[in-house]
């Protein structure tokens, strides 16, 4: 156990118990995922991915040339969709999930996401055959998104071989930093 605290002089210090090396508790996280293929799909979710497809055109990556599109279908029904714009000054850039989450946001703020389908093109501008999970920042984002809204957001992650389907961002970003942090 290593403790943080104030001591002499106030000089933060570090203290290792002696029983560093012996294990208090062991915990494991698990997520669940459902694997379909495009024609087990729904209609509603079908038209999601193809949108989400789509959007990979109307990608600006003149540099990665891994063209991302994402479609979120809103609460009421209301689909958006984006794709990654990119910037020579790479960080300026933005991927398709937040180009997608924000201009929901901004544009519906009332409205929470309810499902959010992600799916890309390789470089020779082929669907990727396995999914594309978003990035670290933009699960953050999307975490935000669900809290903002208290709505679990559901994920479809297209890839020719299989859609994977997650109930939640939290299924993607298990032991997130979230407000009820700053309160312990
Ligand atoms: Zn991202």
């Amino acid at each position: 156990m290593t403790i943080f605290g104030k001591r002499r002089g106030f000089k933060p210090f570090l203290e290792t118990s002696p029983n560093k090396s012996r294990l208090m508790k062991h915990t494991e996280l698990h997520i669940g995922i459902n694997i379909y293929e495009y024609t087990e799909l729904d209609e509603a979710d079908r038209r999601l991915v193809d949108l989400a497809c789509e959007a990979t055109e109307r990608s600006y990556s003149p540099y990665s040339h891994f063209r991302v599109g994402a479609a979120a279908r809103l609460a009421d029904g209301t689909v958006v969709s984006g794709s990654n714009q990119e910037n020579i000054a790479y960080p300026s850039g933005l991927c398709a999930e937040r180009t997608t989450l924000f201009y929901a946001g901004s544009r519906y703020p009332e409205q929470a996401v309810d499902t959010l389908a992600i799916a890309a093109r390789n470089e020779k501008g082929q669907l990727t055959e396995k999914p594309t999970p978003p990035c670290g920042a933009c699960r953050q984002v999307m975490l935000e998104c669900e809290a903002r809204h208290r709505r679990p957001m559901r994920i479809l992650l297209y890839g020719q071989q299989g859609i994977y389907e997650l109930k939640d961002v939290e299924s993607l970003l298990p032991l997130s930093f979230q407000a009820d942090n700053m309160k312990a």
